[in-house]
């Protein structure tokens, strides 16, 4: 007699999260998206982040920072027209 036992090791059938490494697409560090974040950006709709923590950090100094050199920037327009007309 020929038993022939195949012992089938399924996959489980829940897909754990686990934490991904991933490289930063700015300064292309390897950075841990855990699994408990994954499930915060799941819920909040958003997708894989792309920038470690320290360029997401930079990221939002830089737009503060382009905020105010708009306002900078209109001031110096208008300093601009004057000196123009004064050209002229
Ligand atoms: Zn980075």
């Amino acid at each position: 007699m020929v038993s022939c036992e195949t012992v089938q090791i399924k996959p489980p059938s829940r897909n754990p999260i686990k934490d991904k490494m991933i490289a930063c697409v700015q300064c292309e560090t390897p950075f841990v998206f855990t699994a408990a974040e994954q499930k915060r950006f799941l819920n909040l709709g958003f997708g894989i982040p792309k920038r470690c923590a320290e360029c997401r950090k930079k990221k939002f100094k830089a737009i503060r920072i382009s905020e105010r050199r708009k306002h900078n920037g209109n001031k110096r327009q208008g300093w601009r027209k004057d000196r123009e007309l004064e050209g002229m």
